[in-house]
């Protein structure tokens, strides 16, 4: 006996919303139906192993057709079937309502951002198809149900004779839809959404079957049973990288949050500012939405990972997300489990942390800024190479003091005569080679009030010496303006002088460069002082000179022009000078 009948509400009104609403994610009808299949199968494994359904052996799959001639797409899948009442009960009513009440809040809401979660799957292939046709059969097993609707809502169901439990579904492609009749874009879509179903999903081509997902994958496993390949090897595929992650954490969150995610840090070439983090989203398997920004914290850049939120709709929209609370709590749990990862492997795999550190430093410092949390768990774990190559953190590098002087170097060449002298007096250098590492290093001082970090060139320990009065006097005449000059004892073969920088207006010069204020007609003071070195002989010779005479003058200039080429590179000037004192003195 055949049933006839409309879907009740104003349903020529109902289709075209559907597809124009759908319209820039049109590819979802294929999630839906994928997952109202997979939904059937673990619904018949869940019967068999409640020995409410018999178990037949059936080996589960979902395949995919596509039928260029007839212009159709299939999906058939062996799980829970329907029978007529259920048809009657889940398709015409209840998938109907969802999409029903979507409409209706449509309607109400003029703007776009309303997703939410409506139930819209079944009927979202009629995003594609102008036709809809279904077999179906219960596990309970009597007749099939087969059953059509149009794109008015007007549908028929009749029995039908069907071999095995299970749905088959038959897409009728509409005409400007028949792009979708294609078997690389069904393959793509499928690879996009259903890459991760937990049923093998194929599709179909020249009698052969291809399984396109991976059934098992990695976030659903336990931690403990994966190797480092096996999470190399997901994320190469996952993310399109033809290099091995950096850093990777697996979170198994169940209370009070439920949700499982892997993150890793990719390697890369071009510094870290251009580096965006990416989120994919799934819902217990099913792709859900990629480039959701809110679900990583904000200050995790770089990051990129797979995250399973079995609590969320899984027709959850892009602005629902960007505002739900839920997302954030998520966020901030993983920023923890970084946090704790990062310590972990600095407690338990040092060897392997010290071996990508460099790569991933920027960012870890990055978060510590940005992130008061983050900075409190993982500031003191932050690892520094020094000159001579090992990698010791802040508190290492004092021997587990809260207080004291940190040397850095910004540049192991320009630097290197300082480098040096501090490598003679036995005295350990951090090399800091990106901006972010000064930055990290003025924060760091922010939290320790007690710990000063000053680069090699910002001072030397003082002397004494006789001649006082009478060097100051020479080197006055003969350097800029309000140098300051001061004395220190570097050792005999060391340089007569050498210039230092005072560190604070060093570090205020260095903000100004980077903002590029510095060239806008403010005159910045350039912080070099002079530091004479009272062991060397020419210095000493110098001490036993007139303070008038024209050669001590020349020398005081060669010396102090000799320190500068030392800490930069001379103005045309100072350059023009130097040859000259050079002929002469010589
Ligand atoms: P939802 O899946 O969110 O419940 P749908 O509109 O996608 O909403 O589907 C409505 C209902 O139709 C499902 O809950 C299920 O009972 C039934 N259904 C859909 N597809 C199948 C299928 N392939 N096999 C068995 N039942 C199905």
């Amino acid at each position: 006996m055949a049933n006839k009948g409309a879907l009740s509400v104003d349903t020529e009104h109902l289709f075209p919303i559907i597809k124009k609403w759908l319209y820039s994610e049109k590819d979802i009808f294929i999630r839906e139906v994928a997952s109202n299949a997979c939904d059937a199968i673990t619904k018949h494994k869940r019967l068999v192993s409640l020995g409410e359904a018999q178990d037949d052996g059936t080996d589960y799959r979902i395949t995919f057709k596509v039928d260029k001639d007839e212009r159709t797409i299939t999906v058939c899948d062996n799980g829970i079937g329907m029978d007529s009442t259920e048809v009657e009960k889940y398709i015409n009513n209840i998938a109907l309502s969802g999409a029903v009440e979507f409409i209706s809040k449509y309607e109400s809401e003029s703007s776009g951002g309303i997703i939410g979660h409506f139930g819209l799957g079944f009927y979202s292939m009629f995003i594609v198809a102008e036709k809809v046709e279904m077999f179906t059969k219960s596990f309970k097993g009597g007749d099939g149900v087969h059953w059509v609707c149009d794109t008015n809502g007007n549908f028929e169901s009749e029995p039908c004779q069907k071999d095995g439990h299970g749905t088959e579904i038959i897409m009728h492609v509409a005409d400007d839809e028949l792009s979708y009749l294609d078997n690389e874009k069904l393959k793509a879509i499928l690879e996009r959404y259903c890459a991760f179903m937990p049923y093998d999903i194929a599709v179909i081509e020249d009698g052969n079957e291809k399984v396109i997902n991976d059934t098992n994958p990695l976030w659903q496993r336990n931690p403990a049973d994966i190797t480092d390949e096996e999470y190399n090897e997901f994320y190469k595929k996952v993310f399109n990288d033809y290099q091995d992650p950096l850093f990777k954490v697996h979170i198994v969150a169940d209370y009070p949050l439920n949700f499982k995610g892997v993150l890793f840090v990719p390697r890369r070439k071009n510094g870290y500012d251009s580096a965006e983090s990416e989120m994919r989203l799934f819902y217990n398997s099913v792709f859900v939405a990629d480039n959701i920004k809110e679900a990583c914290p904000a200050h995790l850049v770089n990051f990129k990972g797979v995250l399973d939120c079995p609590e969320l709709p899984l027709n959850v929209s892009r602005s629902y997300l960007q505002n739900d609370a839920y997302i954030r709590k998520v966020a901030s749990h993983i920023s923890k489990k970084v946090a704790d990862k990062l310590n972990s492997m600095f407690n338990l795999e040092r060897d392997s942390l010290e071996k990508n550190w460099a790569d991933m430093k920027p960012y870890f410092e990055y978060a510590c800024m940005r992130d008061e949390k983050f900075g409190d768990k993982v500031r003191d774990v932050v690892l520094f190479e020094d000159a001579d190559g090992k990698m010791v953190t802040v508190k290492e590098y004092l021997n587990g003091k809260d207080e004291g002087e940190i040397y850095y170097t910004t540049d192991k060449n320009s630097q290197s005569y300082y480098l040096e002298l501090y490598k003679q007096q036995g005295k350990s250098v951090l090399v800091f080679d990106s901006i972010v590492d000064s930055n990290f290093a003025q924060y760091y001082e922010s939290k320790n009030e007690k710990i000063k970090f000053r680069r090699i060139d910002s001072g030397f320990e003082s002397a004494e010496t006789d001649s006082k009065e009478k060097l100051t006097a020479i080197f006055k005449s003969v350097t800029a303006e309000n140098t300051e000059i001061s004395f220190t004892a570097l050792g005999e073969d060391s340089a007569a002088a050498l210039i230092s920088l005072s560190e604070e207006a060093r570090r205020f010069a260095d903000m100004m460069k980077l903002y590029s204020m510095g060239d806008n007609g403010v005159n910045m003071p350039s912080g070099e002082a002079i530091a004479i070195n009272t062991d060397n002989v020419i210095v000493k010779k110098l001490a036993d000179m007139d303070e008038d005479d024209q050669n001590a003058k020349d020398i005081a200039k060669h010396i102090y022009l000799s320190a500068i080429l030392l800490s930069r590179t001379l103005t045309a000037e100072e350059a023009k000078e130097f040859v000259r004192l050079n002929n002469k003195l010589l």
